[in-house]
């Protein structure tokens, strides 16, 4: 018998309340009922974005909710900077070619993160960029952007907007929308959130919908300003997805319950745990000056085949884990601790790096890794 968890970023564990929830009968997104339903997840959308403006909903996975955040702000022939730092940024980079939106690149060596210094630098080289366009917390590197240092430097132009990749970092890290000026935030339902995959999000500050007013890129589905309207009367434009919108408003009573506050601590927590194991065990990892709480990108020692790491996690001990991407396939193994995790978890994922390194015929002195996380997770 082998017993699959989930430690991957994204998808991640979904609660059994929130498993639960969902499993009734789909209600019509037309009854009265479903009004009181979405009222209530926007309400704590809007908590968990910390903003007052509204959080549209998408039946998308987050990839839908970052095209939108371009072809409802931007025009064809726009300049954009683009933050490349990983897979998810040359993605923006992608979206806004596909659009025809120029894009100037910001190439940030995989596994740092990027100098806020060099984005005022381009600002100010190039005054005609509309949007600079970041990820908060690079899934692919395991890297956190520094959000408010860029943040700061973007609020002031009148002529720039700042848009957000938060789908690995919103419900992980303090991220606050309104507090911090980010224009655009983009979140998916598969990571902190604690759902499955099919939901998207994203809020406009009040100068994004200024963009969104002149913004002439082609669009239907992801017609934001359409969606804006009909969800502040609790409907959407297209059928939602009616029972992962169910499962939200249980994520959201969750999250709630415990504290953004307490969310933040927790993910800290965990991730400072995992990364000191990992270091214990004579690990190095990928992106040690600013990593993101929401998973560890630990680089396979020197002559372990990192997709051989990642096999042996799931092969032998059932547990998904993630492996690197494009210039990092092999190199990297990332565990995940964003969404539904608690201590143990930590320790169980930390044990499994241990026992298979072990196999692999790494040196590994058992319990080494295990002792560091629990002295952190104790003292908390
Ligand atoms: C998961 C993730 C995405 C992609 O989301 P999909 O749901 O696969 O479309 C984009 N950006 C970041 C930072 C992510 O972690």
């Amino acid at each position: 018998m082998i017993k699959k968890q989930l430690f991957s970023p994204g998808p991640t564990p979904v609660p059994e309340r929130v498993l639960l929830a969902m499993a009734g009968p789909v209600m019509h997104h037309r009854d009265p009922g479903y009004e009181v339903l979405f009222q209530e997840v926007r309400e704590g959308l809007k908590y968990v974005f910390q903003t007052k403006q509204e959080v549209l909903v998408l039946a998308s996975s987050g990839t839908g909710a970052m095209e939108a955040a371009v072809c409802n702000t931007l025009s064809r022939g726009d300049e954009a900077l683009v933050v490349r730092g990983g897979k998810f940024g040359e993605r923006w980079g992608e979206i806004c070619e596909a659009y025809g939106v120029n894009v100037t690149p910001l190439d940030v060596t995989w596994g740092q993160a990027v100098d806020p210094g060099l984005i005022k630098k381009a600002l100010d080289a190039k005054p005609a960029i509309k949007a600079v366009l970041v990820q908060a917390s690079e899934t692919s590197t395991g890297v956190m952007h520094p959000i408010k240092e860029i943040a700061d430097i973007v609020k002031n132009r009148a002529g720039t907007i700042l848009i957000v990749d938060a789908i690995s970092a919103l419900g992980v890290s303090d991220l606050p929308m309104d507090q911090w000026g980010l224009d655009v935030v983009v979140s998916g339902s598969q990571k902190a959130l604690m759902l499955p995959p099919g939901l998207a999000f994203i809020a406009l500050s009040a100068k994004a919908w200024g963009f969104a007013e002149k913004a002439n890129l082609p669009k239907f589905y992801f017609n934001l300003k359409e969606e804006l309207a009909v969800a502040q009367k609790n409907q959407s434009q297209f059928t939602p997805a009616i029972s992962l919108i169910v499962g939200l408003r249980e994520a959201l009573k969750m999250l709630k319950e415990e504290g953004l506050e307490n969310v933040f601590k927790r993910h800290a927590l965990l991730a400072r745990a995992t990364r000191e194991a990992a270091k214990a065990l004579g690990l190095e990892l990928l992106a040690p000056t600013a990593p993101s709480d929401a998973l560890t990108a630990i680089k396979a020692p020197e002559g372990v085949d990192g997709k051989k790491l990642k096999k042996n996690f799931e092969d032998q001990f059932g547990l998904i884990i993630a492996g690197g991407q494009s210039q990092l396939k092999g190199k990297i193994i990332r565990i995940a601790h964003i969404g539904y995790f608690q201590s143990l978890d930590i320790i169980q994922a930390v044990s499994t790096l241990e026992l298979v390194l072990k196999g692999l015929g790494y040196p590994v002195k058992l319990g080494a890794g295990v002792k560091v996380a629990e002295e952190i997770l104790s003292a908390a």
